[in-house]
Formats: structure tokens, C-alpha cells, sequence
């Protein structure tokens, strides 16, 4: 009865997977390379070989598998102790490391809410190098600032529409007008009375947000409600721009329900009890009804810091992208890779520095490109594909859009229409094949990389 788009499993560790190719590194050369262990925020861990690494974060070759992870989505503890390996293998010891180093360490562990880390690091860095002083100063007011940005935002009310218990849509006269379409009517009533058994069976303090595309439950508090409605509409935007779509139409039976809860319990208690998944795993999932057009969204927030913030905003936009893609054009299932792909470049393009997946995909394809590890097996198939692919996904779906937006558009057009990924390729760009997609794929990383190998070196960059 119920065909599942996307269960996106916590951003972090997925297990198994067919990566059969050796590892060899390119170039024939010995390299100096240290195995580490990290820990995600999202609560995994994993052991591995470190194959590169900068400003951004890490990839960490495990059973022959690669995953990147951005210093960010792991716990400040363990970025900080894999970093600092690294600079030491680098540097040739502990006790070789200069001020600068410890500068960046302490830097990094500022970016991670570890400022008992980033003070002792600030102060070895001072001790070995004075003029370090104002670079320090300069980051702990940043960090103070970002704090005290944080707090502005929890105390400023919100402007969401509520609908408080009891009261239904029709009753208010604030909320949008139902749309003329009886289907529409029907379908959006069935959505309320559907929220209220939510509210039944797990409790009375979810409340509904009603924007102009979703209907969002949510247990949040009321400071951050209106960012639960940014999120949802800017990522609609987003989408609508893309594809030609009138932003002031909906693509949705009528509007989207969306669930976001702040605790993990509850989250796993709405996934059992309505979708039949365990949700322990996930920090969030789509729910696609390919047969009725019906889609809904489950989403968590676990933690209330800047960088949970951020990792809870980027899963919604993913996961509200898969939704109104699954509206698109028609009810059809598109491939994953393309479907996960699409949603990380959304989440990069509304959320931008706040999402990793930029990051993410650029480092993992450098290291696909470096050491000729294969994607056919990616580009050629249509079923789920695991979480550490989706930056890969990413990428290629990057390049095709930016080979050029409106083919793009065409080729997901294709797919919707029901055509598999060799066929909607060849019609939407030329007849390329999918040997040609991966080709001009390397090229275009090969090509970025060396473009930004060049104009920055000795340049300071930013990494936050
Ligand atoms: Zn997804």
C-alpha cells in the first residue's frame, strides 16, 4: 500500500555497500596516512584510514569504503583529536607544532562549541607566537557574537500563524483560502483531522504552523517557529525557480504536512505509530505514496546548538526538496541518486555556509577523481543508495545542472515521465551516455579543483 521515497538514515554511518574497487592510492608513491576514529554528532562512530583532508572536514577510507565528514557534523572531541593527528603527522610530532597550528586547532574547536579545548589551545598558541594576540582576540569575539546572535533569535516572537487546539482552518480567518478544487478541499481537511490525531496520541503541545504551501506539527517552541516556516518556504522557492513553477500555486494535493518534533522519542513514536518505521536511525524521512500523490515530511531536532541548528535545517530542506519533487510533473518515482543529489544541492543553495553538503561533495569528488575509484555503478542505477553516496550524488547532479539548467530541467521532466536515467540523459543533453556523464564529470572536478588549487594558494581561507 505505501512505497517509501526516502528513509534518509542519520546523517552519518552507513554499513554495507558494494565498493569493490582496491584503494591504491595514485601516484605509486608511499603516502603518510594515519588511521583515526570519529565520532558523528548524530551518534555513530567509525575507524579508518584518513585519504585527504582540509579546511572542511575529512575523508576516511573504512573496508574499502569512502566517507567524507565535514569537521562540523562530528562531535568536537573527536574533529579536534583526528585534526590534531593530522597536523602532527604533517609536522613530524606534538612537539613540532607551531603557534599557527594550535591557532587553527583552537579555531576549530571554537567552531564546535568546545571553548575549553579552543582556550587552551588560544593560549599555547600565544605563548609560542605573541603576535597571535589579535587573531585570538578576533576569535573569541566572533564566537561571543554568534552567541549572543543566537540568543537574539530565541527571544524574537514569532509571527507564525497558529492553530491552537480545537479550532480548525475554516473557523480562522487568517489562513490561506482553501483552494477551489473539491479534491483539494477534501484532501486539506483530511490533513487537519489527520494532525489532530497526531496531537491525540502524542500530545496536546504540537501545534500547527499554516504557511502558504505546508501544514507544519510541530512541539517547538514558539521563538522558533518562524524558522520552521523560513526553511519550508524558502526551500519551495527554491525549487519553484528551478523548474518554472508558479511560486504562488501549490504542487501539493493541497499542502504538505510536515512533522518536527525536538525529541527523538516522540519522533520515533510518530514514525512507528503512522508510518510503520522504526525511525531509529534517521533524523528525519519522506514519506511518498506514489499510487495517491500523497507525501508527507518527519523531521528532529536533536540539541538546540548553532551546529544542531544548522543540521536540522539542512535535513528539512533535503527532505521537503524530496517532497515537492515527488509532485513534480507527476507522482513517479524518480532514481535516488538523482532524487538525493538534487536534495543536497537545495539544501546547499538556500542554507549555504550552514550546510556541509557543499563541502561534502567537493572534497569526496576530488578524491573519486585523484584515485579513479568508480561511480558507473552509481549513475546506473535507480534503487536506494547509502547516506556517505549522497555526496557524490551530489556532485553529478551539480554538474549536470550546471552544464545547463534547463536541460536539467528536461531531464528530470524524462524521468518523471517515466523513462530510465540512459534514455532521459540522451534526450535532454544530446545524447550523452552515462560514460559521457562520468567523463565529463571527472573533467569538470579536475577542472575545479585546479582552479581553486590556483588563485588561493597562500591565500587565507575561511572555514565557517
Ligand atoms: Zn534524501
Amino acid at each position: 500500500m505505501i512505497s517509501l521515497l526516502s528513509l534518509r538514515a542519520a546523517r552519518g554511518l552507513a554499513l554495507a555497500m558494494s565498493f569493490s574497487c582496491g584503494l591504491a592510492l595514485a601516484g605509486g608513491g608511499e603516502q603518510k596516512t594515519i588511521s583515526v576514529t570519529v565520532e558523528t554528532r548524530t551518534g555513530g562512530s567509525l575507524t579508518g584510514l584518513v585519504v585527504d583532508h582540509n579546511d572542511h572536514g575529512l575523508v576516511i577510507v573504512s573496508e574499502r569504503v569512502p566517507y567524507v565528514f565535514a569537521w562540523r557534523e562530528l562531535v568536537g572531541g573527536s574533529a579536534y583529536q583526528a585534526k590534531k593527528q593530522l597536523l602532527e603527522l604533517g609536522k613530524g610530532g606534538a612537539s613540532k607544532l607551531g603557534g599557527l597550528d594550535h591557532f587553527e586547532l583552537g579555531r576549530l574547536a571554537l567552531d564546535l562549541d568546545r571553548a575549553d579545548i579552543a582556550a587552551a589551545e588560544f593560549r599555547m598558541a600565544t605563548d609560542r607566537k605573541g603576535s597571535l594576540r589579535k587573531r585570538v582576540d578576533a576569535a573569541w569575539k566572533k564566537y561571543n557574537a554568534s552567541i549572543q546572535a543566537r540568543r537574539a533569535v530565541k527571544d524574537h516572537a514569532s509571527g507564525a500563524k497558529l492553530l491552537s487546539s480545537g479550532e480548525t482552518a475554516n473557523q480562522d480567518g487568517t489562513l490561506a483560502a482553501l483552494p477551489d478544487d473539491d479534491v483539494r478541499a477534501k484532501v486539506y481537511q483530511s490533513y487537519l483531522t489527520f494532525g489532530e490525531k497526531v496531537r491525540e496520541t502524542l500530545g496536546k503541545d504540537i501545534q500547527l504552523l499554516e504557511t502558504d504551501h505546508f501544514l507544519i506539527w510541530t512541539d517547538w517552541r514558539k521563538p522558533d517557529h518562524a524558522e520552521l516556516i523560513e526553511l519550508c518556504e524558502a526551500m519551495y522557492r527554491s525549487v519553484c525557480d528551478q523548474f518554472g513553477l508558479d511560486v504562488t500555486g501549490s504542487i501539493f494535493l493541497s499542502k504538505c504536512p510536515v512533522f518536527s518534533f525536538q525529541k527523538k522519542a516522540r519522533f520515533q513514536q510518530f514514525a512507528q505509530k503512522f508510518d510503520g518505521y522504526g525511525g531509529k536511525d534517521s533524523v528525519g524521512y519522506t514519506r511518498s505514496i506514489e499510487k495517491n500523490g500523497h507525501v508527507h515530511v518527519a523531521i528532529v531536532r536533536q540539541g538546540d546548538s548553532a551546529l544542531d541548528r544548522d543540521r536540522f535545517a539542512c535535513t528539512l530542506v533535503h527532505e521537503g526538496t524530496h517532497a515537492v519533487i515527488h509532485r513534480l510533473f507527476s507522482s513517479t518515482l524518480i532514481p535516488h541518486w538523482v532524487n538525493e543529489g538534487y536534495a543536497e544541492l537545495v539544501s546547499q543553495r538556500v542554507l549555504g555556509d550552514r550546510c556541509v553538503a557543499l563541502g561534502n561533495a567537493e572534497l569526496l569528488a576530488r578524491d573519486y577523481v585523484r584515485y579513479d575509484w568508480p561511480i558507473r555503478g552509481l549513475l546506473g542505477s535507480s534503487g536506494p543508495i547509502e547516506v556517505h553516496q549522497y555526496p557524490t550524488a551530489h556532485s553529478v547532479v551539480a554538474h549536470l545542472e550546471g552544464l545547463d539548467a534547463m536541460k536539467f530541467r528536461v531531464f528530470v521532466g524524462g524521468l518523471k515521465a517515466g523513462n530510465d536515467i540512459p534514455t532521459a540523459l540522451g534526450l535532454a543533453y544530446d545524447g550523452m551516455t552515462l560514460a559521457g556523464l562520468e567523463d565529463g564529470w571527472r573533467a569538470w572536478v579536475r577542472g575545479r579543483e585546479a582552479g581553486r588549487s590556483g588563485p588561493r594558494s597562500g591565500g587565507k581561507t575561511a572555514d565557517n
